[in-house]
């Protein structure tokens, strides 16, 4: 095997600046694509240079995608054997690590479960004993907000300033009651509790601060209050002489989850509580052209300066950014096909795959049309960072009872299937059991038929209880016995029967229409399920095609490690469909901008008063947008738009013309251009 390259071999004078600076706290702050990524992945090479071992490095990214792919560079760098020691994951991740092995310190069993949105909206609307949809998930969003400042229900039943807060505030309390009996935390209980154990409990943060010998922060302007203090007690006190080296990278023009409580704050804080602190930046930028470059440097000039940061390319002007007029959305999802095939056709450079493009969007819900069109153009994608199918609440209710089918010890899809629809099991009950599951230390499912739970519930509950288990397991007998397309289907729909799910979806949804749509959905889930169980099956042009057949249940295992890939992100050659959000750190040859119009972006709902600080957000939001690109930049905005049920006449987002393309041109020297223009027109008059 030949020897990995040196760190040294491509990184700029800055860049090594970074890179060496192993002893002290480091913060890279530099604009979008000046390689500061590359600085993480290249001092974590540089670290097992200097014998630090890989388990010791911890990396910290902001999506699970960023993890595995900075696995994938740190391995290309310093070889598999290394990288498969390192600690790379998000706060998340390692919050879930901390908590599994030490989380028993604050009364948490191993094997505790982990609600998603979804789960926390349904605790949320059985504790606040609401059915009201949008009164629970402004609850949830609150909850989080407040988690996320670092609140408990205590604190925020004491900050609560109006009735709605005060209401929140006790909800919150209910809430947490009923996530310790059932043993669940949420999303935000992933750093909100890592942070209790370590500043409470001196075994814990005696043994994790003396776990990693550096710890390294990607996209450090998106981390909020409370993952900054996690990252702090994990260093810990700047002035111990334990403390633990670290370097955070980050750019603060690229700021886009303020709405989700992260502050820039901790930019600003970083050097007051690490007085040491050695702030390196970066100019150079190595992933845009400069035509590119110079639009997103116009609009984000727009923005007060935090910190004064220069950004040049020496990768040449390259094509003009272009702004395109559509019609509408289907006019626009159109153009968003032949931008594709045109440049795959022309061979453009920076590369013709379909994984060297991606449309990005400032909402979920412009990428249906897209959609369509793309699929009808048979042009292969993914959507990412969106809703995807699989994310679709339905759809992850079935998928829950599908994972209990494949293994009842799955915790969180067996509250999830005991739980949705309702079926009389309350939350005493789960507390109990989750009390007992974690005493035994077997899952919730196992814990069901114990004798000792049944005498410490009451006959109905228990009951009602075992009943469910039986549905379980006569559940799973059926699926594991029925092969073939025609009685999977039976047997899914009877059981959508059974267990009333059409009637709990209008239940649950205020609108009807929106109620038949998530129905429809299942529909389409119950076919793609009862598909892949084979048999005759009459295609869509009426032809009869016969495929080997499979029972529901190993259905079901594939499904479930489909699930566990779509996770994990596998990667093909495919054009990515991603909102401007999830699309933060990416980088593609060939971008475009979808639906850049007033009121998308930057975004506006109704009623909204668009305050300075939510505009400068949006501002960010188009910044990260341009800078994802490298050769190639389309804008779309659109001449009318669908709002709701209605078509309203769009207006082109004021970012568009903050780019500022007129006054720059193509970029080109004016007597170039002018030259150009002659030679054109005399080939012109030499042709006539
Ligand atoms: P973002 O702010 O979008 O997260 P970033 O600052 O993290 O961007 P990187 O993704 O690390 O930037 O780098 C952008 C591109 O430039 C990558 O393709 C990277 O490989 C390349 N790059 C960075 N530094 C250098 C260098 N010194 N020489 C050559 N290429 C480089
Ligand atoms: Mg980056």
């Amino acid at each position: 095997m030949s020897a990995p390259p040196s760190p040294a071999a491509t990184l700029n004078a800055a860049q090594m600046a970074a890179v060496h600076h192993l002893a002290g706290p480091c913060l890279v702050l530099a604009g979008a694509g000046s390689g500061k990524t590359r600085v993480i992945t290249h001092k974590i090479a540089r670290l097992l240079q200097a014998d630090v071992p890989a388990r010791r490095i911890a990396a910290i990214t902001f999506t699970n995608k960023a993890a595995l792919e900075m696995r994938e560079r740190a391995r290309a760098l310093v070889g598999p054997r290394a990288a498969k020691d390192l600690v790379i994951s998000t706060f998340h991740s390692l919050g879930v690590r901390l908590l599994r092995e030490d989380g028993g310190l604050l009364g948490l069993k191993p094997q505790f479960s982990i609600l998603d949105a979804d789960d926390v909206l349904g605790v949320l609307r059985d504790a606040g004993s609401c059915s009201d949809n949008k009164i629970a998930r402004q609850w949830q969003w609150t909850i989080s907000l407040w988690k996320n400042q670092g609140l408990n229900s205590t604190t925020a039943l004491a900050a609560a300033s109006n009735d709605e807060e005060l209401l929140a505030a006790k909800v919150m309390r209910l809430y947490e009651e009923r996530l310790i009996a059932y043993q669940a935390v949420d999303f935000d209980d992933l750093i909100g509790l890592p942070l209790k154990l370590l500043t409470t409990r001196e075994e814990a943060r005696s043994k994790w601060q003396k776990a990693f010998g550096h710890v390294l922060v990607d996209e450090y302007q998106d981390t909020n209050a409370v993952q900054y203090e996690l990252l702090k007690a994990l260093v810990g006190p700047a002035d111990s002489p334990a403390r633990v080296p670290f370097t955070a990278v980050g750019d603060d023009d690229q700021s886009i989850y303020g709405w989700r409580g992260a502050t820039i704050e901790n930019l600003k804080r970083l050097p007051e509580d690490f007085p040491d602190l050695k702030v390196i930046p970066l100019e150079q930028n190595y992933r845009s052209t400069g035509a590119i470059l110079r639009a997103a440097n116009a609009v984000i000039a727009g923005n007060p300066k935090l910190f004064e940061k220069k950004l040049w390319s020496d990768l040449g002007d390259g094509e003009p950014v272009r702004v395109i007029e559509c019609d509408g959305e289907e006019h626009e999802a159109e153009r968003a096909v032949a931008f594709i095939q045109g440049l795959r056709a022309q061979g453009a450079s920076g590369g013709t795959d379909f994984a060297h493009f991606a449309i990005l969007y400032r909402t979920n819900f412009q990428s249906k049309v897209l959609e369509h069109k793309l699929r009808a153009a048979q042009i292969p994608y993914k959507v990412s960072g969106g809703q995807s199918f699989f994310d679709k609440a339905e759809i992850k209710d079935l998928c829950a009872w599908l994972r209990l089918l494949v293994n009842q010890d799955d915790d969180p899809a067996f509250l999830r299937a005991a739980t949705t629809p309702k079926r009389g099991i309350g939350h005493t009950t789960l507390g109990k059991l989750g009390e007992f599951s974690a005493q035994w230390k077997v899952s919730m499912f196992e814990a069901l038929f114990a004798e000792s739970l049944a005498a410490a519930l009451g006959a109905k509950a228990i009951a009602t209880l075992h009943e469910f288990g039986r549905a379980v397991n006569e559940l799973e007998y059926k699926a594991r016995t029925t092969v073939g397309h025609d009685d999977a289907r039976a047997l899914l729909m009877g059981w959508l029967t059974d267990i009333g799910y059409e009637q709990h979806l209008y239940d649950n949804e205020d609108s009807e229409k929106v109620a038949a749509a998530r129905w429809n959905n299942v529909i389409d889930f119950v076919d793609w399920v009862s598909r892949r169980c084979g048999g005759e099956i009459r295609n869509e042009g009426g032809i009869v095609e016969e495929t080997e057949k499979q029972s529901v249940l190993d259905v079901a295992q594939t499904i479930s490690v489909i699930l566990s890939l779509a996770e994990r992100g596998e990667e093909t050659d495919q054009v990515t469909l991603t909102t401007l959000h999830a699309s933060k750190g990416l980088e593609w040859p060939h971008v475009m901008l979808a639906g850049v119009n007033e009121g998308i972006l930057p975004f506006k709902s109704d009623g909204e008063d668009m305050t300075p600080e939510r505009l400068e957000e949006e501002r960010r939001l188009m910044y990260v947008g341009i800078t994802r690109a490298q050769r190639t930049l389309v804008v779309s905005t659109l001449r009318r738009r669908k709002k709701g049920r209605d078509t309203v006449q769009g207006v082109p987002s004021r970012f568009i013309a903050e780019m500022k393309l007129s006054e720059a041109g193509s970029g080109e020297d004016p007597k170039e251009r002018l030259k150009k223009l002659r030679a054109a027109l005399a080939a012109k008059a030499a042709g006539a």
